[in-house]
Protein backbone atom coordinates (compact mmCIF):
# COMPACT_ATOMS: atom_id res chain seq x y z
CA UNK A 1 0.00 0.00 0.00
CA UNK A 2 1.49 3.24 -0.91
CA UNK A 3 0.10 6.52 0.60
CA UNK A 4 1.22 10.18 -0.69
CA UNK A 5 2.99 12.37 2.37
CA UNK A 6 0.70 15.55 2.16
CA UNK A 7 4.30 17.82 2.70
CA UNK A 8 6.11 16.67 0.28
CA UNK A 9 3.38 14.32 -1.70
CA UNK A 10 5.75 11.88 -2.47
CA UNK A 11 4.69 8.52 -1.94
CA UNK A 12 6.03 6.14 0.12
CA UNK A 13 5.11 2.25 2.10
CA UNK A 14 3.61 2.15 5.36
CA UNK A 15 4.91 -0.54 7.63
CA UNK A 16 2.45 -2.55 8.99
CA UNK A 17 4.78 -4.78 11.66
CA UNK A 18 3.03 -5.10 14.50
CA UNK A 19 -0.14 -4.08 12.58
CA UNK A 20 0.50 -0.66 12.80
CA UNK A 21 -1.61 1.35 11.15
CA UNK A 22 -5.02 -1.16 10.35
CA UNK A 23 -6.99 0.29 13.01
CA UNK A 24 -9.55 1.92 12.04
CA UNK A 25 -11.45 5.55 12.58
CA UNK A 26 -7.57 6.50 14.53
CA UNK A 27 -5.23 9.07 13.42
CA UNK A 28 -2.55 7.56 13.13
CA UNK A 29 0.94 9.67 13.34
CA UNK A 30 3.57 8.37 10.66
CA UNK A 31 6.75 10.62 9.88
CA UNK A 32 7.03 10.55 6.14
CA UNK A 33 10.70 8.94 4.99
CA UNK A 34 11.24 11.85 2.41
CA UNK A 35 10.75 14.72 4.11
CA UNK A 36 10.64 13.80 7.68
CA UNK A 37 7.92 16.14 8.32
CA UNK A 38 4.99 13.55 10.68
CA UNK A 39 1.20 13.37 9.40
CA UNK A 40 -1.54 11.65 9.86
CA UNK A 41 -3.74 9.13 8.42
CA UNK A 42 -6.67 7.45 8.58
CA UNK A 43 -7.55 3.54 7.85
CA UNK A 44 -10.58 2.64 5.99
CA UNK A 45 -12.40 -0.95 5.18
CA UNK A 46 -10.15 -1.89 2.40
CA UNK A 47 -6.80 -0.03 3.98
CA UNK A 48 -7.28 2.54 1.90
CA UNK A 49 -5.43 6.11 3.25
CA UNK A 50 -6.46 9.34 3.96
CA UNK A 51 -3.95 11.64 4.54
CA UNK A 52 -3.96 14.96 6.49
CA UNK A 53 -1.16 17.63 6.95
CA UNK A 54 -0.92 18.01 10.99
CA UNK A 55 1.17 21.22 11.95
CA UNK A 56 1.00 20.13 15.53
CA UNK A 57 3.00 17.29 15.15
CA UNK A 58 5.56 19.44 12.93
CA UNK A 59 6.33 22.37 16.04
CA UNK A 60 2.91 24.22 15.31
CA UNK A 61 -0.05 24.43 18.29
CA UNK A 62 -2.79 22.27 18.57
CA UNK A 63 -5.96 23.11 16.70
CA UNK A 64 -8.76 21.76 19.71
CA UNK A 65 -12.44 21.98 19.54
CA UNK A 66 -14.62 20.86 22.02
CA UNK A 67 -16.17 17.75 21.71
CA UNK A 68 -20.34 18.03 21.60
CA UNK A 69 -20.63 15.55 24.60
CA UNK A 70 -23.30 15.21 26.77
CA UNK A 71 -23.62 15.92 29.80
CA UNK A 72 -21.56 18.79 28.86
CA UNK A 73 -19.55 18.74 32.17
CA UNK A 74 -17.70 15.09 30.19
CA UNK A 75 -16.50 17.67 27.54
CA UNK A 76 -13.53 17.22 26.07
CA UNK A 77 -11.13 19.39 23.65
CA UNK A 78 -10.12 17.48 20.48
CA UNK A 79 -7.37 18.14 18.39
CA UNK A 80 -8.47 18.20 14.81
CA UNK A 81 -5.62 17.59 13.42
CA UNK A 82 -3.83 15.21 15.42
CA UNK A 83 -6.59 13.74 17.21
CA UNK A 84 -5.15 14.02 20.58
CA UNK A 85 -7.67 14.76 23.90
CA UNK A 86 -7.27 16.31 27.01
CA UNK A 87 -9.48 18.21 29.56
CA UNK A 88 -10.54 21.51 29.81
CA UNK A 89 -8.76 24.15 31.06
CA UNK A 90 -10.41 26.20 33.75
CA UNK A 91 -10.64 29.48 30.95
CA UNK A 92 -12.46 26.99 28.49
CA UNK A 93 -15.00 25.90 30.87
CA UNK A 94 -15.76 29.33 31.66
CA UNK A 95 -15.92 30.08 28.26
CA UNK A 96 -17.99 27.51 26.93
CA UNK A 97 -20.15 27.69 30.31
CA UNK A 98 -19.64 24.02 31.41
CA UNK A 99 -19.25 23.36 34.94
CA UNK A 100 -16.77 20.77 36.58
CA UNK A 101 -17.42 17.04 36.79
CA UNK A 102 -17.95 17.63 40.57
CA UNK A 103 -20.96 20.02 40.43
CA UNK A 104 -22.33 17.84 38.07
CA UNK A 105 -22.31 14.59 40.49
CA UNK A 106 -23.67 16.98 42.83
CA UNK A 107 -26.18 18.08 41.73
CA UNK A 108 -27.22 14.36 40.37
CA UNK A 109 -27.18 13.18 44.00
CA UNK A 110 -28.91 16.25 45.50
CA UNK A 111 -32.37 15.41 43.74
ZN1 LIG B 1 7.09 14.21 2.95
ZN1 LIG C 1 -2.76 18.18 17.38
Amino acid sequence: MDIECPYCEKEMVICHDDGFGYEEGVKHHYTCDHCDKSFVFETSIRFYYEPEKADCLNDKDHEYKISSTYPTEFSTMRCKMCGDERELTEDEKTEHKIGSKEDYFKKLYDQ
